[in-house]
């Protein structure tokens, strides 16, 4: 294998692909190509599938501890070499470095704490009916699963999937988006280091329409773990579902911040810099819309944007920067699509919005009327809409007012509002205080509506995608004894 150019990884072997076509990975800061890998094809997939069915029996047979101690091993590889993938991400996809170090620390957190799941992986025990019976769950691998994931977080997402599928005994092909193939590739890398078993974890890389449908329609994957858009959510759902696999999704968002009359605006303006313009708003929990309490919307407004103004853009492997590109040229293109959607529509443009050079856009911030598509429709990307609320019951109102609801904020002193808006907020998280973003990984992550479809990874949750639970009854009363039916005599104690 020549340096940077990668292959397949199946069966725990770098594998050429039957395709020799290749596509380039980049630094959409700087244009660098980075990488490049094959187009894998329908073959080179269903290969990747049989090995991961091959291996399924043994892998699922290791004890879970011992499952867990390889991704303990994988996590510590990935402590000594979080520089290193750090940096990586902020090369691959542009997001600033404390942020690429921050993709990376929260796989390592979320591998050590999946790990531990080895040694729990809980079933239920529950009295019996009948007398000398005994009734409990217990939570088997469901087989070979398909993990598909984005760009936006190359490490962590992954590590998500991965993490839970491999602890609850499943195999797994792995199919990365197009944009962050080398993070996968060095993931995989510290996985085969940490000691995995050959064809336990699969990479094939290439794309949606051909590795990512194979997966979806090959009857030999059982479950699909994905997190992308709604448009490819939808399709996989539809085509998983008549061969009635197990399908998980993780979709888009609309995330309102809502800023009360009493809340202290500059921790909320603080909060609303870093939730709309991280990773330059490609965050699945981006705050994409600022409900603003009239009564202080100008003292907002004024803040907000002298804030902004001062924002570094520019390359993002520098520690003083603030925002770094968009991911690739279709983001670019999309989001500045949005943003003369946005002035069309009658929106003010207050700040920012223009294109700087290649993949950099100003951070945007309109004054918006609720309804426009600027402030339903996900732009994923580093635009925000500013929109004016009479009084709580109104901004709960336009907060919920979307197909989206994955995250959600409100800025208060009011301990009485605080509790009414966990109830009112219509989404999977709410956060007090605090912006849309920074989920600490052992609690669930999902959320309701278009954003997916019921699910929910990391936490406790997190082994529910990737495990069935079975139910056991033992009866050792030596007679035959039938749960529900009466007969003569009754049942007999001993
Ligand atoms: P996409 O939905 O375009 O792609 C996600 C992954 O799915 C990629 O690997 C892609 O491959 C693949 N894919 C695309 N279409 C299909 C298909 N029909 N069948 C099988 N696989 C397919 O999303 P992006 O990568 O562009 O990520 C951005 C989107 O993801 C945003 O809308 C964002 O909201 C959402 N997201 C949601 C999160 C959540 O947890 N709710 C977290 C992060 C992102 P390829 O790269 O080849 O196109």
């Amino acid at each position: 294998m020549k340096i940077n150019e990668y292959q397949l990884y199946i069966n725990g072997k770098w594998t050429e692909s039957n395709n020799k076509e290749r596509f380039a990975t980049k630094n959409p800061a700087t244009g660098e190509i980075l990488a490049t890998f094959p187009k894998g094809t329908k073959e080179d997939t269903k290969k990747a599938i049989e090995v991961a069915e091959e291996a399924f029996p043994k892998w699922k047979r290791m004890p879970a501890p011992k499952r867990g101690e390889i991704l303990l091993r994988a996590a510590s590889i990935m402590r000594d070499k979080k520089d290193e993938l750090g940096q990586l991400v902020t090369k691959e996809m542009g997001k600033v470095i404390t942020e690429g170090e921050g993709d990376v620390q929260e796989a390592i957190d979320f591998i050590e704490y999946i790990a531990g799941e080895g040694r729990r992986l809980l079933g239920e025990t529950t009295p019996s009916e009948l007398p000398n019976k005994f009734c409990m769950t217990i939570r088997q691998p469901i087989g070979t699963v398909g993990c598909i994931t984005p760009w936006n977080f190359p490490i962590a997402i992954p590590c998500w999937k991965i993490g839970a599928a491999l602890i609850s005994g499943n195999t797994i092909v792995f199919k990365p988006a197009k944009l962050t193939p080398l993070c996968a590739a060095k993931l995989v890398e510290i996985f085969e280091e940490a000691g995995l078993l050959p064809g336990v974890l699969n990479l094939v890389t290439g794309s949606g329409s051909i590795v990512g449908q194979e997966i979806v329609e090959n009857p030999r994957v059982k479950a699909i773990s994905f997190t992308g858009g709604v448009p490819a959510g939808v399709d996989i759902y539809s085509k998983a579902s008549k061969l009635l696999k197990s399908v998980h999704l993780e979709l888009g968002g609309k995330n309102p911040q809502i800023i009360m009359n009493d809340a202290n605006l500059d921790l909320a303006i603080e909060g609303v810099l870093f939730g709309a313009f991280g990773s330059a708003g490609q965050r699945c929990t981006a705050t994409s819309r600022l409900i603003i309490h009239k009564e202080v919307y100008d003292a907002v407004l004024t803040k907000l944007l002298d804030k902004t103004k001062s924002m570094k853009i520019g390359n993002p492997l520098d520690r003083q920067i603030d925002m770094g590109p968009v991911a690739d040229e279709n983001q670019e293109k999309k989001i500045l699509k949005y943003i003369e959607i946005g002035k069309n529509e009658g929106a003010k443009l207050l700040i920012g919005g223009k294109k700087l050079r290649d993949n950099f856009i100003e951070p945007a911030i309109f004054a918006a009327k609720h309804g426009m598509r600027i402030t339903k429709e996900e732009i994923f990307g580093p635009v925000l809409s500013i929109i004016k609320a009479n009084d709580y019951e109104e901004a709960i109102k336009i907060a919920n007012d979307v197909e989206y609801g994955l995250s959600s904020s409100i800025y208060t002193q009011d301990i009485n509002l605080a509790f009414r808006a966990i109830e009112d907020l219509e989404a999977g998280i709410t956060y007090i205080n605090a912006p849309t973003i920074g989920a600490e990984i052992h609690l669930p992550f999902g959320g309701l509506k278009n954003t997916g479809n019921g699910g929910r990874e990391a936490g406790t949750t997190a082994i529910e995608e990737f495990t069935e639970i079975k139910t056991v009854f033992i009866d050792y009363s030596g007679v035959l004894q039938k749960a529900q039916i009466k007969e003569e005599g009754g049942v007999i104690i001993n």
